[in-house]
């Protein structure tokens, strides 16, 4: 499947793709959470080093489609420095301007506003989403003092409905 993203942001999602950010392992993490996808067959490891309260390390490791790992470097990039009451609020903006609830002028995603126009593409949205899915997942556990259960895209909560299962291709273009 191509995706006809706006060229501008066509090249910020694939900068992203080929060289992610946040895959460096991290020496330590308090939090942490694997995702998959099984429409796209997208995995996503996500692992996050917090100290009161605020993250200082971020590790995100993505296979699969250029939306799935280009959604996860940039949650390593913009989480960075974060509460995790704000990385919630930006998981939260972000699902929101994927479902088009809002326009990215009435979010501060940068360069995940990107992304945006894989709304035209229901089916990838899921990619898009996944790793902040997992993200979720792993604050709420580590809230409760429990460890994360692995995430899943096909979730009832995230209105997830069988699909076609495509096979993994890391060429697939965006
Ligand atoms: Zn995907």
């Amino acid at each position: 499947m191509s995706l006809e993203l706006d060229s501008m942001y066509r090249e910020v999602v694939l900068d992203h793709y080929k060289q992610p950010r946040g895959r460096c392992p991290l020496d330590r993490h308090d939090i942490e959470n694997e995702g998959f996808n099984p429409v796209c067959g997208d995995e996503v490891k996500i692992g996050l080093r917090i100290e009161d309260g605020i993250i200082l390390g971020v590790h995100s490791l993505g296979r699969g489609c250029s939306i799935s790992v280009a959604s996860g470097s940039m949650l390593a990039e913009i989480l960075q420095g974060k509460t995790l009451e704000e990385a919630r609020s930006i998981a939260e903006d972000f699902r929101r301007m994927m479902h088009g609830e809002i326009t990215p002028d009435e979010a501060d995603l940068g360069d995940l506003e990107a992304l945006e126009g894989v709304q035209k593409f229901p089916v990838r949205i899921k990619c898009a989403l996944l790793p902040w899915t997992t993200l979720l997942d792993a604050i709420e556990a580590y809230e409760r003092g429990a460890r994360a259960e692995k995430s899943t895209t096909e979730d009832p909560q995230l209105g997830g409905r069988p699909g076609i299962v495509h096979k993994n291709d890391e060429r697939r273009s965006v």
